[in-house]
């Protein structure tokens, strides 16, 4: 079984103080989870990386960076580099979500230049696909995804999949209060491991965790995740409340190996 991976995007959220403490206060209550049987990180805006480092040291929380540049150290005003990432504590990076996608207007190019070399410098990436609502409309979901999936990992190697992990966040769900229904949420899951299978073999798909995101929360977690593609949640909005995305935590756990509807193992 794959082991449930739930990590928060904090986006452009919270400030010094309100970092520290949601850091803080997640670390309480993972704390005597012993073998905890779901992977948490989150991911702050990059201006508070070194002190969110620093309030996660000593717990089990990964940190990741929300992006990050396609080029190594340089002239690139404004930019992040992957040495500079790993410099402050990111062991994860997003790649391609929707907002860098619909809102910044990335493309399928420079997301794949962005996640090859976020893996040479040794990071994992959270590749992130999705549909607009128009797409799904227009039964467009599976053309969307096979070609996000398809154009992001070209030239991404077997191994380097194991440090990669896939987020499905139908557009139309992310922050919106509007969840996809278990039944969407894995179709859409099974065939991007479909894809994956075609791309690089049915281990590796099988190996690879498959994030659910859009509007997830401590009430739909459970049932989402229990979906047998569903390896775990990419949370937006309910990763700024500590006990927000404990529920979430927690739920998801429940459908892990007899937990029993906590996350102690
Ligand atoms: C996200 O930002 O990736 C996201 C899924 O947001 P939300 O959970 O708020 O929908």
């Amino acid at each position: 079984m794959r082991k449930l991976f739930i990590a928060g995007n904090w986006k452009m959220n919270l400030d010094d103080v309100g970092a520290v403490q949601l850091c803080q206060d997640l670390k309480t209550q993972l704390a005597g989870c012993g073998a905890a049987k779901v992977d948490v990180a989150v991911f702050p805006p990059f201006v508070y990386l070194p002190i969110v480092a620093e309030a996660l040291r000593g717990s089990t929380i990964a940190m990741g960076a929300q992006d990050v540049w396609t080029e190594g150290n340089g002239a690139f005003t404004g930019e992040v580099s992957v040495d500079m990432l790993k410099d402050v504590g990111c062991t994860f990076v997003l790649v391609g979500h929707s907002e860098r996608r619909h809102v910044i207007g990335e493309t399928n190019e420079l997301l794949n230049k962005k996640a090859k070399v976020a893996l040479a410098g040794g990071l994992n990436v959270i590749f992130c696909i999705g549909e607009l609502l128009e797409e799904r409309q227009g039964n467009k979901t599976e053309a969307v995804v096979e070609e996000q999936i398809r154009l992001g990992l070209a030239g991404i190697t077997a191994e380097q999949m194991a440090n990669v992990t896939i987020a499905y966040e139908p557009v139309w769900a992310i922050g919106t209060g509007v969840t996809a229904s278990k039944e969407q949420a894995q179709e859409a899951h099974a065939f991007t491991r479909k894809i994956l299978t075609d791309l690089f073999g049915a281990e590796v798909a099988e190996a690879t965790r498959i994030q659910y995101g859009g509007s997830v929360k401590g009430a739909n977690a459970a049932e989402l995740t229990a979906e047998p593609d569903v390896d775990g949640a990419l949370v937006g909005g309910a990763s700024l409340k500590a006990d927000d995305f404990m529920a979430i935590i927690n739920n998801g756990a429940s459908n892990v190996g007899g937990c029993g509807g906590c996350c102690c193992g």
